[in-house]
């Protein structure tokens, strides 16, 4: 068993892809995501790339059911933070929950 999707051929081309965003403190949020999004390689909130990166929790695709950890730039991953500071840092390949 992998613990990692095979990779689509993802590009920012590609239509959004529908999340289950868990921040790493928060509600978890619906959100659609581009593939650079959704493989951490941009902010989730805003999409910038071009930023210092931090984890900002991890990620459920509706159709595999995956964590995947995902990212945000430092301006928003401390607005989504602010309300308190996270102490452990969830394991990224945690199960998902099975409803
Ligand atoms: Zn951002």
């Amino acid at each position: 068993m992998t613990s990692d999707l095979t990779f689509h051929q993802l590009t920012a081309a590609r239509p959004p892809i529908a999340i289950d965003y868990h921040p790493i403190e928060g509600p978890a949020q619906q959100l659609l995501v581009s593939g650079e999004q959704l493989h951490a390689n941009a902010c989730l909130h805003c999409g910038t790339d071009q930023q210092q990166l931090l984890t900002a929790g991890h990620a459920y695709t509706h159709a595999g059911g995956l964590a995947w950890v995902v990212v945000a730039c430092a301006a928003h991953l401390a607005r989504s933070q602010e309300h308190s500071r996270a102490g452990a840092l969830e394991q990224p390949d945690a199960p998902p929950p099975v409803a």
